[in-house]
């Protein structure tokens, strides 16, 4: 039977993308829809949503993978899930194609769309980035790359080839934005914790190097905050290079240049690259029929409506979060749009759904958008901070339990709050779990040889 025909034929307001915006809707909606004799469906070609906050506690080993993701199954049981990839949107004929993998595709018809595939990594054409580096913007990234430091260190500590030794020991972080500042902080964090517990290595053998493009790092704090961020790092033994960015990678041997002059700054080999200098509006944006900015973005109005070319709403369309531009009404966001970040994102999801169905099923009122800031709060490994929440400046314990506190009571579901917050307090009385799990890119290894067939290459 085609997918099709299994599909509901109730009335369809279709979301594209489970994540904050997506979820949030939905969780919304379901019920509301389902009483008013409609279906809200939802796709994304991941089961879950990532709560993409955490991905550096992920990697720093304070929270499990599995507890950082919330399955949309579980949680949206009155939802219609089709997990799968849109692919283009047609909404002059209100159908959408989602591709099922393996090949297959399926066209699903809609009666209101909701724009929310978020965005994805930003890279530039530097050699050798694509076959070195890996992002952090999905939870298999964060916990790919907390095994293979892990497993970095272990390799390292029976080297006896000096060269391989100092490769395996060198962890490069591109992008001083607050992805990129949480991941090395807590890269450090747990690098020095594992090292500590082997004898065979010492703290001097690591190193730790941060490479930002502009003059300074995480533009969402003050000045100066952010120098003291970078005073803090350095405390730690990381290096932190401004001005300054990646010119090439190939076979993993990382050129870094001055942005001044274009003049090389260091050339070493690094085992470690991991790139956190942007993100970018998910090309599905541009996949679609809808307008988008010249950075890519769906054009919203403040209600979250997309807008057409003059500017004028177009009935059924409707969009949040990091794929679309919406205007920051408090006037602080540059260009005059919402900056891409979760406090928008979820805040959004929330205006957008009562507006969609007011206009559905309801009066037809609409509110406009607008939230003030709270502030920003950054973890850097166990007991260490940095942030402004509310306007008030943290650093140190104060600012590493703010973070904890919000992003403790802002995962989604009371199931994930308890299952994180269990985690952490595991943490604190049983101590750090920095063992790292092999053989992941390849689980049947052990199988293959036992059973006498050929193992495929391991993945350094
Ligand atoms: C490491 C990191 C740390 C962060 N820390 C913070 C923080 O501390 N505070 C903060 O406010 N923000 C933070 N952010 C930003 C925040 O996570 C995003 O702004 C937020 O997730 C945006 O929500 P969204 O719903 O627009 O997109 P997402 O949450 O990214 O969801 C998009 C969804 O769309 C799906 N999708 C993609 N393509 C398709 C397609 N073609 N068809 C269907 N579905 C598709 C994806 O699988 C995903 O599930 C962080 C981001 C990262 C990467």
């Amino acid at each position: 039977m085609a997918l099709t025909q299994k599909l509901s034929d109730k009335p369809r307001i279709l979301i594209v993308g489970g994540g904050y915006v997506g979820l949030t809707v939905a969780q919304m909606l379901q019920k509301k829809v389902k009483a008013a004799g409609g279906i809200v469906t939802l796709v994304d070609p991941l089961p879950y949503m990532t709560y993409q906050p955490f991905l550096p506690e992920v990697v720093g080993g304070h929270v499990e993978a599995r507890h950082a993701v919330i399955g949309h199954r579980k949680h949206l049981k009155h939802t219609e899930i089709i997990t799968g990839k849109v692919t283009s949107v047609d909404h002059e004929a209100k159908t959408a194609v989602v591709g099922l993998g393996e090949g297959e595709s399926v066209e699903v018809p809609y009666q209101d769309i909701i724009m929310a595939a978020g965005a994805t990594t930003r890279t530039f054409p530097i050699e050798g980035l694509a076959e070195h580096g890996i992002g952090l913007k999905t939870i298999e990234e964060a916990e790919s790359l907390r095994n293979h430091i892990l497993e970095r260190l272990e390799s390292a500590s029976t080297m006896t080839d000096e060269a391989a030794k100092a490769r395996a020991l060198t962890f490069a972080v591109v992008g001083g934005g607050f992805a990129g500042i949480e991941t090395i902080a807590e890269m450090e964090d747990i690098i020095r914790a594992a090292v500590a517990h082997n004898p065979r290595l010492s703290q001097s053998d690591v190193r730790l190097v941060l490479v930002e493009a502009m003059g300074r790092i995480m533009p969402e704090v003050s000045e100066d905050q952010a120098s003291t961020v970078v005073e803090h790092l350095r405390g730690r033994g990381i290096e932190v290079l401004l001005n300054t960015s990646l010119s090439s990678a190939v076979d993993g041997v990382l050129t870094l240049i001055s942005m001044a002059d274009k003049s090389e700054v260091d050339k070493f080999g690094a085992d470690t690259l991991v790139w956190t200098a942007g993100v970018a509006a998910n090309a599905v944006a541009r996949a679609s029929s809808f307008p988008v900015d010249e950075r890519g973005r769906i054009t919203a109005s403040a209600t979250l409506q997309i807008l057409n070319e003059d500017g004028d709403v177009i009935p059924g369309a409707w969009t949040a979060g990091d794929i679309a531009a919406v205007p920051d009404l408090t006037g602080a966001g540059p260009g005059g749009f919402c900056v891409p970040n979760a406090q928008h994102a979820s805040r959004q999801a929330k205006v957008l759904a009562k507006n969609l169905f007011s206009v559905r099923y309801g009066s037809g009122d609409v509110a406009e958008y607008k939230h003030e800031s709270l502030g920003v709060v950054a973890g850097m490994g166990m007991y260490k901070g940095v942030g402004s929440p509310l306007g008030v400046k943290l650093r140190g314990p104060l600012a590493w339990l703010a973070h904890r506190g919000y992003h403790g009571m802002a995962i989604p579901t009371w199931e994930r709050k308890v299952r994180v917050a269990g985690g952490w307090v595991n943490e604190l009385v049983f101590g750090r779990d920095f063992t790292p799990i092999r053989g992941q890119e390849n689980p049947r290894d052990a199988f293959i040889e036992a059973a006498g067939g050929k193992k495929k290459e391991a993945a350094k």
